[in-house]
């Protein structure tokens, strides 16, 4: 295993729309687990292929309990709404609030290319939500309600 170099704003691997993954070979869970100790490194909850330059729908999401491998997922039921603060490890420092559904549910394949479903509430929405987009080149700063100034991220976070 690896950590891999996570890129920033500006890096275009964050602008691709990534390409499904069509085999399960060695590579693609050599990547999985890069991803993974790259994601515990870094401290965060969620993180995509596209951050470590990969253009692969691939992501990893910490939902509290476990990590959560999801390859080629897709969100097929959006309930509620919930506008909460958000952040990327791809911009660091930025935070924002953002209008994402409060519970989703999807699906995805597992390493042994194994069709599951995934659900997640709140803040488990939120990052679903937030790793989806990164595989269409999305970033949550492109469709922030509002960017928090550094005042304000300090009253969020006591
Ligand atoms: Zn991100």
């Amino acid at each position: 295993m690896a950590i891999l170099n996570i890129v920033k704003e500006g890096d275009e691997a964050l602008r691709k729309v990534c390409r499904p993954v069509t085999e399960i070979t060695p590579r693609i869970k050599q990547i999985l687990d890069d991803m993974l100790e790259t994601l515990i490194d870094s401290g965060g909850v969620g993180l995509a292929a596209p951050q470590v330059g990969i253009l692969r729908r691939i992501v990893i999401v910490d939902d509290g309990e476990k990590y959560i491998e999801l390859i080629n997922p897709e969100i097929t039921e959006r309930e509620g709404e919930q506008e909460e603060m958000e952040g990327c490890l791809s911009v660091p420092d930025v935070w924002g609030i953002t209008h994402r559904p409060m519970r989703v549910k999807g699906r995805a394949l597992n390493r042994d290319g194994e069709e599951f479903t995934f659900e997640g509430e709140g803040l488990t929405a939120r990052c679903f939500c937030h790793e989806l987009d990164h595989l269409d080149g999305k970033l949550f700063v492109d469709e922030a309600l509002h960017i928090l100034t550094p005042e304000e991220v300090e009253e969020r976070m006591g």
